[in-house]
C-alpha cells in the first residue's frame, strides 16, 4: 500500500514522517503520473490559495477531482479548505477539488498569532494538536465528525474523504493518521 502526500506546499515532509512512523509506505506526489501510482492521498497544511494554484498550474486539479471521487483522501487545515464542498473566505478565482459535503471558513480561527495547540477529542479519546489560521467548520451536517473542540467539529469524514481544520503532524498526534490508513485498508479489500 503506497499513500501519497502531495508536495506542492506546505507541510508534506511532516505527514510523510507521520504515515512512516506507523508502518506505512509514504510518497510525494506532484504530477498526475505520481498520483496514478498511489492507493490513498494527503494533502497538508500550509496555505490553500498557493496549494490551489500550483494545481492548476501542474494540471492536477480535474485528476486531483477523479482521484477524490474513488480513493480515500485526508485533508488537513489547507488540506480540509481544498476538499470542502463550500468555503467562505476564499479569493477570486480560487478552484478547489471538493468532494466534503460542509462549509468552511478560511483563517476563521484567526491570524499567524492567534495559533494555538489544543486537546481535541476523538470521541473521548483526546489528543493534542496545533491550530494553525485554521479553518473553522461551519456546517458539518452532512459529514461523520470525528473529532471535536469544546463541541465544535473540527475533523470530518465522508466516504473515503478525511477533513480536518488543525495539523496532527506538528504535534506528533497519530490518531487521524491511524483512523485514515484504516480507511485505506479497507477501501483496498473492496
Ligand atoms: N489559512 C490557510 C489557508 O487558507 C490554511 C492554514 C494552514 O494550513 N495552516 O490555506
Amino acid at each position: 500500500m503506497r499513500i501519497g502526500v502531495l508536495a506542492l506546499q506546505g507541510d508534506f515532509r511532516e505527514h510523510q514522517r507521520a504515515i512512516e512512523s506507523l508502518g506505512e509506505k509514504a510518497v510525494r506526489v506532484r504530477t498526475e503520473a505520481e498520483l496514478a501510482e498511489v492507493d490513498a492521498l494527503v494533502i497538508p497544511g500550509g496555505e490553500s490559495t498557493a496549494i490551489s494554484n500550483l494545481a492548476k498550474s501542474f494540471g492536477l486539479l480535474e485528476p486531483l477531482r477523479n482521484f477524490a471521487k474513488t480513493k480515500p483522501v485526508l485533508g488537513t487545515c489547507a488540506g480540509l479548505i481544498m476538499l470542502s464542498d463550500e468555503v467562505e473566505g476564499a479569493i477570486a478565482g480560487q478552484e478547489f477539488i471538493g468532494g466534503l459535503p460542509i462549509k468552511t471558513s478560511r483563517n476563521a480561527y484567526g491570524g499567524q498569532t492567534h495559533s494555538f495547540e489544543a486537546d481535541v477529542d476523538f470521541g473521548g479519546q483526546k489528543e493534542r494538536v496545533a491550530f494553525i489560521r485554521a479553518p473553522k467548520i461551519l456546517d458539518s451536517s452532512r459529514a461523520e465528525v470525528i473529532a471535536r473542540l469544546d463541541g465544535a467539529a473540527v475533523a470530518v469524514k465522508s466516504g473515503n474523504l478525511f477533513g480536518a481544520s488543525f495539523h496532527p503532524e506538528i504535534t506528533g498526534a497519530k490518531i487521524l493518521h491511524k483512523l485514515f490508513i484504516q480507511a485505506v485498508r479497507e477501501n483496498q479489500t473492496k
